[in-house]
């Protein structure tokens, strides 16, 4: 398909028509591709709801972090360069155990804590170039969202009080099908991760169910709830937020694999026996885990790698290419060497298309469409083909091979259109 464009100068060129999104992603519950599902928006125009579990602001970010948000920048920039409006929520858990015993240990209110590492987070991402979400939920400001989510769970009689308030998974006949894992299993790893918690009298009534409200300890924040004053467990509050801000059903809802179980297992659980619509998520999206001196970076570990530590070294865009040279799903090992070798390409990046006027200078690389690609005398091959290898489950290591080619060839606003796509408005030099 192919349609005109006519570029100030009254010059028609050839190029793709707009048409409908191709891009498949992989459905972590189908176990398969699945053409991107999308809803129908305002003004009748295709509208992506997405819902990406965010960061527990209590530490630096890491690289692994990283990957996550740029992975979910990539599928908004994409899926908005192909003509769709993205409706984008990511949270902020700044209700969580881990922030609580990290503000006890340096002397800080929780809250304190969690906004001077919001606000770090956010600093972050921007130099990374991302295209923020459209709203940023914090768990202490969605209180009554939170509430009433549990009222309601109680009522129609899928949770219980005892010594906390439990989701009975029990009730819900699908529990452990998005994660696939057997019974077994999933006790298993939250016997692994310390969630088990206790069974029996006075406890829950099964190691599946989760908490859905518990009371706080001394010096944590308490709120009033059906299940007496306390605080949430971490599930329900991303259910609530979604619920709130994309309705009964979002399109995408994405994060790390490593939140599949407990945590979206559990989401998918009580959200649907919420609101009866099913499913809660079309489509679940999970990045893969980022590896460092041969393990997985975790702060547990102390094996991380901080955003700030690589933006020292490297320019953001840099950063950027070198995430983007592996593909989401995938699990990867960070070396400097890649970085340095992302940093060379960026550096060449600089060269050609700093000079263009669509390039943006050093700061944010090309935003242009591919139209504009296009009209400015790029090679079709090169648009097609970088769009082939997106629409292809974001496969951006074949995508970073078109942008080498265009580098070879000179192709100034190709380039400049690509490094808009993989790099957002992350600086160059
Ligand atoms: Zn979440």
């Amino acid at each position: 398909m192919s349609s005109c464009f006519t570029e100030p100068g009254g010059r028609a060129v050839a190029g793709p028509a707009r048409r409908q999104p191709t891009l498949q992603v992989y459905d972590s519950l189908q176990r398969r591709r699945v053409l991107l599902p999308l809803s129908e928006g305002q003004s009748g125009r295709s509208e992506l709801k997405l819902y990406v579990c965010g960061v527990t602001p209590y530490d630096s970010g890491h690289l692994g972090h990283a990957f996550t948000f740029c992975a979910f920048d990539l599928l908004v920039r994409w899926a908005e360069a192909s003509g769709v409006a993205v409706r984008y929520v990511q949270n902020v858990t700044d209700v969580d155990d881990p922030l609580f015993e990290r503000a006890r240990r340096d002397g800080l209110t929780w809250d304190q804590l969690a906004q001077r590492e919001t606000d770090e987070y956010v600093r972050q991402m921007e130099a990374l170039g991302w295209r923020p979400p459209d709203v940023m939920p914090k768990v202490s400001g969605e209180m009554s969202g939170i509430v009433a989510a549990v009222s309601s769970l109680l009522e129609k009689g899928h949770a219980y009080v005892s010594d906390a308030c439990y989701f009975e998974a029990a009730r819900y006949p699908g529990y452990g099908g998005l994660s696939h894992r057997s019974r077994l299993s999933m006790i298993r790893k939250l016997r692994e991760e310390g969630l088990l918690g206790e069974v029996g009298s006075g406890h829950k009534r099964s190691p599946l169910d989760f908490p859905l409200w518990r009371p706080s300890e001394p010096g944590e924040p308490a709120w009033e709830s059906a299940a007496g004053p306390g605080r949430p467990g971490w599930h329900i509050e991303c259910s609530a937020m979604a619920m709130r801000y994309l309705g009964p059903q979002v399109d995408v809802h994405g994060g790390g694999r490593d939140l599949i179980f407990s945590h979206h297992e559990s989401e998918r659980a009580q959200s649907e026996s919420l609101t009866g619509t099913v499913p809660f998520a079309r489509a679940w999206l999970h990045t893969g885990m980022v590896r460092f001196d041969g393990r997985k970076m975790s702060k547990s570990l102390g094996n991380l790698v901080t955003v700030e530590e690589t933006l020292e070294r490297a320019p953001a865009a840099a950063v950027r290419l070198y995430l983007a040279s592996h593909r989401y799903r995938r699990d990867w090992s960070f070396r400097w060497e890649g970085l340095a070798a992302a940093t060379r390409l960026a550096h060449r990046l600089a060269k050609l298309i700093g000079s263009e006027s669509g390039g943006g200078g050093g700061g944010g690389a090309g935003l242009q469409g591919k139209e504009w690609a296009l009209a400015s005398g790029s090679e079709v091959g090169l648009v097609n083909d970088f769009s082939a290898a997106m629409d292809n489950d974001l496969d951006t290591p074949a995508a970073m091979r078109v942008l080498r080619r265009a580098l070879r060839r000179q192709d100034a606003p190709a380039a400049a259109w690509m490094a808009g796509i993989l790099c957002g408005t992350a600086g160059l030099s």
